[in-house]
């Protein structure tokens, strides 16, 4: 067997209960996982933004929206750089701890943030095109399971594809199709990992239903919105028994499990 990383978190941008729990006979890695390790509802509360730049921000710094005061890509026509956040983020704290980490497309800014690895995402992470969007999708899951051949002992990846496809597409049955992708996805990584946090940053919902409006009607092709952000993220673990019950929680339980970690092993 593959040597193992002591803590895996896979990020699954926009990933919702609504379609996979309906659909688990399709999805059995998802399936497994869940009745292995735990599975949960993590909310947004009511005052933080439903948006994915301060939600990942939230989940790897340990702080509040208001506390690291990034909310968007963009800011004042300029795009806001990792520099600009001033805040540590897990992946700091662990490095300053001599403990091996890397991190892969992390979307808090644009294009997504890499640690310790290099990978140019398609589309400079943007893309909204379904073609794009598999091409980069492959090509992170071919980075992560490259860095995982020598594996840190902790390793974050983050996939951005539901968010984009389900905004033009929910509803249709294309989006199944992709939650079976990234299903594929974890059940090859999940074999890397010792403890394991599989987690969303919100989840998503109908136009009508949602309570946050995030992108126009149109995209550049004329494809009308479908989609948007739902309060309701996703969260399974394998392994962890800090109490994630909110994203700024994640960024403690990593730094906590892998010093149990450290001194078990
Ligand atoms: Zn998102």
């Amino acid at each position: 067997m593959n040597r193992k990383a002591k803590l895996i978190t896979i990020g699954l941008d926009a990933a919702t209960w609504k379609i996979i729990t309906p659909n688990l006979k399709r999805l059995p890695h998802f399936a497994t996982l869940i009745k292995q390790g735990k599975a949960k509802t993590l909310i947004v509360p009511d005052k933080e933004e439903i948006l994915s730049p301060p939600i990942w921000c939230s989940m790897f710094s340990g702080k509040t929206q208001e506390e690291h005061g990034h909310l968007r890509y963009v800011v004042n026509n300029h795009l806001v750089k990792r520099k600009d956040i001033k805040v540590d983020f897990v992946w700091d704290v662990l490095d300053r701890k001599g403990i091996s980490v890397v991190a892969l497309q992390i979307p808090f800014v644009m294009p997504p943030f890499n640690f310790h690895c290099h990978y140019e995402p398609v589309g400079y992470g943007a893309s909204y095109d379904l073609k794009e969007l598999e091409e980069d999708t492959d090509g992170v899951f071919f980075k992560a399971v490259e860095i995982l051949k020598k594996p840190p002992e902790v390793f974050i990846v983050v996939f951005t594809a539901l968010d984009r496809v389900q905004h033009f597409h929910w509803g249709e049955p294309l989006v199944i199709s992709w939650y079976e992708k990234m299903d594929k996805i974890l059940g090859v990584l999940e074999k890397y990992a010792e403890k394991l946090i599989v987690v969303s940053d919100h989840g998503f919902c109908g136009i009508g239903e949602a309570r946050t409006r995030t992108l126009p009607e149109k995209n550049d092709k004329g494809e009308e919105l479908k989609g948007d952000h739902h309060q309701e993220a996703i969260l399974i673990t394998r392994g962890i028994d800090y109490p994630i019950n909110k994203h700024e929680d994640l960024f403690f339980a990593i730094l906590k499990e892998v010093k149990n970690a450290k001194s078990a092993g």
